[in-house]
């Protein structure tokens, strides 16, 4: 699969039940996406979201799930290898230029 900065957005990305079938996250644990309820510390939180990332690293569908989850902004979870805040500082960068 070929790499795209992360710069590089697609101007329609497929929608969600074209690829999301074929995510590493579907045998994962989904709780590793997600925060939990209760107060995570930040050791706990660059843990989980290292593991999280190492799944989405061998993911087949990566840049259709980083494409999509940037177009619909999701707010929570990591999609894509990218983490809330790294969806946002990748959104306000390709709105300033
Ligand atoms: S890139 Fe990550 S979040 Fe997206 S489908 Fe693949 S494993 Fe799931």
């Amino acid at each position: 699969m070929s790499r795209r900065s992360t710069t590089q957005l697609s101007p329609s990305p497929r929608p969600p039940r074209e690829w999301q079938q074929h995510g590493r996250c579907r045998d994962a644990d989904a709780e590793l996406f997600f925060p939990p309820f209760e107060v995570e510390s930040t050791g706990a939180r660059h843990v989980r979201e290292a593991a999280a990332k190492a799944v989405c690293a061998e993911c087949p569908v990566l840049e259709e799930c980083r494409d999509w989850v940037l177009a619909v902004d999701e707010p929570h979870g990591i999609w894509g290898g990218l983490t809330e805040s790294e969806r946002r500082e990748l959104l306000y960068a390709r709105r300033a230029s």
